[in-house]
C-alpha cells in the first residue's frame, strides 16, 4: 500500500512537472517599434511564430515589445534584427534559470511571508487567517467566479465609517506575480504597522484590496506556465489559443487601439467589452460602493505609474492634478531606495491600451483619481516579469512610499 502510494506520488509530481512549460536556452529580447517597416515585419512574426512568443505585442510605432526566442530559432531572429535594423536588447540568455531561481532555494519561515511567492490557495489561506484575527477591521467579499470556478476574492479594510474608500485590484495580468505579493504586504502592513505614517493611512482611509484578480491565470502560472498573462476561458474557434486579456476588456472604447481582436495575441481584447466573468464580476462588485476616491490597479513591469487615458493621448480633464500626485509618487517612491520612477498617461508613457480597468473606473465609474502602478523591473533590467523573491519587500515598501505621498498630495488638492 505504502509502495503504491509512493509510485502515485511520484507519478503526479513526474506529469506535473513533465507538463510544466520549460524555457531551456530561451532568449528574451526587448525592443521599442521605430518604424513601419518593424512594426509590419514584427507583427507578421507574431502571427506565424514557429516557437517565437511575444510577451508584449507590437501594435504601433513607439511601442515597446518582448519577445522569447527558442534557440533554434536564434540565428534567424538575428538575421531579421540586423536587416531591419531593429535595436533590440537581449536581457537573459536562458529563461530557465531565470524562472528556476526566482524562489528562494531555501525558505525559513513555514507560515506565510514575504520572502517567497505564494500560489492562489496559499493566499487565500492567508485571507482566511487575516478575517479570523482582525474581524472587526477586515470583511471578506466572495464577488463572483471565475471561468474556471475559483472564487473572486477581496478584502474591505475599514477602522471607521465615513472615510474615503481606496480600492486596489491586483494581478489582473497572471504573470506579473510582484503584485500579489505586495497586495498582501500592504493589506498587512495597513492592518499591523504602528509606523505613524501609515497608521494614517489605515485610521483615515478604507481599502478594498482584491489580491488576485485574474485567479485562473495566476493558477495556470504556477501549474503549466510561468509566462501566461489572460484569462483562461476558452475562444471556441481557436483552441490553441486561450484566453482574454482581462485588462483590455472593459467597457470603454473597448478594442479600440492597443488591443487585439484576434484571440491567439496577448492583447485579445475579447469578443465584446466584458465578455469575461471576470470582469463582468468586477464591474458589479465595484457599483456597491460609492465612495471610491482612488482606483488602482497593480501590475509589472517597467517602474511607471500611469494615468487615464490610454486609447487617446488626449489629456484627461483633470490630467495636470494626475500628473501632478503621479510625480509626488515618484518622489516618495525615488526616497527610499532611488528606484526611478516614469509618470504619464498610459497613452503617452507607454502605449495606446483601450479597455482598461483604470479607464474604464475613470470615465464609466467617474473614480477622479485612477492610475496603474507598473512596478519593478526596470524596463532595461534583467528580470522583467521574473522578479526574484527577495526583490518583494523592497518593491512593496517604497509602493507603500509611493501610495503616503499619493494621498498626501491628493489630499492637499481636495480629492479627499
Ligand atoms: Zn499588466
Amino acid at each position: 500500500m505504502r509502495l503504491l502510494t509512493l509510485v502515485v506520488i511520484f507519478a503526479s509530481f513526474y506529469m506535473a512537472f513533465c507538463e510544466k512549460a520549460r524555457f531551456d536556452n530561451y532568449r528574451v529580447y526587448s525592443m521599442i517599434v521605430e518604424n513601419e517597416e518593424q512594426l509590419r515585419i514584427l507583427q507578421e512574426l507574431e502571427n506565424h511564430r514557429d516557437g517565437i512568443e511575444f510577451l508584449e505585442s507590437p501594435n504601433s510605432i513607439g511601442d515597446f515589445t518582448e519577445l522569447i526566442v527558442p534557440p533554434h530559432k536564434l540565428a534567424d531572429i538575428n538575421d531579421l534584427f540586423e536587416k531591419y535594423e531593429i535595436k533590440s536588447l537581449a536581457k537573459s540568455n536562458n529563461l530557465q534559470k531565470l524562472i528556476d531561481e526566482e524562489q528562494p532555494q531555501f525558505s525559513s519561515r513555514a507560515t506565510f511571508s514575504w520572502e517567497k511567492y505564494y500560489d492562489l490557495d496559499d493566499i487565500y489561506k492567508w485571507l482566511d487567517e487575516m478575517l479570523e484575527e482582525y474581524p472587526n477591521e477586515l470583511t471578506n467579499y466572495n464577488y463572483g467566479t471565475s471561468y474556471e470556478n475559483r472564487p473572486l476574492r477581496a478584502i474591505k479594510f475599514s477602522r471607521k465609517s465615513g472615510n474615503p474608500l481606496i480600492f486596489i485590484e491586483s494581478t489582473i495580468h497572471a504573470r506579473e506575480w510582484v503584485t500579489a505579493a505586495t497586495a498582501t504586504y500592504i493589506l498587512n502592513e495597513l492592518v499591523t504597522s504602528d509606523d505613524p505614517e501609515i497608521k494614517e493611512l489605515a485610521d483615515n482611509y478604507d481599502w478594498v484590496i482584491i489580491p488576485v484578480f485574474n485567479v485562473d491565470g495566476y493558477s495556470y502560472t504556477h501549474s503549466k506556465n510561468r509566462l501566461w498573462r489572460k484569462s483562461r476561458s476558452s475562444n471556441g474557434l481557436y483552441p490553441f489559443c486561450v484566453g482574454t486579456d482581462l485588462n483590455r476588456n472593459f467597457d470603454f472604447h473597448h478594442a479600440e487601439a492597443g488591443a487585439s481582436r484576434n484571440p491567439c495575441y496577448e492583447t485579445y481584447a475579447g469578443t465584446k467589452p466584458f465578455s469575461e466573468k471576470e470582469t463582468q464580476a468586477l464591474a458589479e462588485f465595484v457599483s456597491n460602493f460609492d465612495n471610491i476616491k482612488m482606483y488602482i490597479s497593480f501590475h509589472s513591469y517597467g517602474q511607471m505609474l500611469l494615468f487615464p487615458y490610454g486609447h487617446t493621448k488626449s489629456h484627461a480633464k483633470n490630467f495636470h492634478d494626475m500628473n501632478a500626485i503621479g510625480l509626488k509618487a515618484k518622489e516618495g517612491i525615488k526616497k527610499r531606495y532611488g528606484t526611478n520612477y516614469i509618470v504619464g498617461s498610459i497613452a503617452e508613457a507607454i502605449y495606446l491600451a483601450s479597455g482598461s480597468s483604470i479607464d474604464w473606473a475613470y470615465a464609466q465609474r467617474n473614480v477622479s483619481l485612477t492610475y496603474s502602478f507598473e512596478f519593478r523591473d526596470a524596463r532595461n533590467g534583467n528580470y522583467g516579469f521574473i522578479l526574484p523573491a527577495n526583490f518583494i519587500i523592497p518593491n512593496a515598501v517604497e509602493v507603500l512610499d509611493g501610495l503616503k505621498a499619493m494621498t498626501k498630495q491628493a489630499k492637499s488638492l481636495k480629492y479627499f
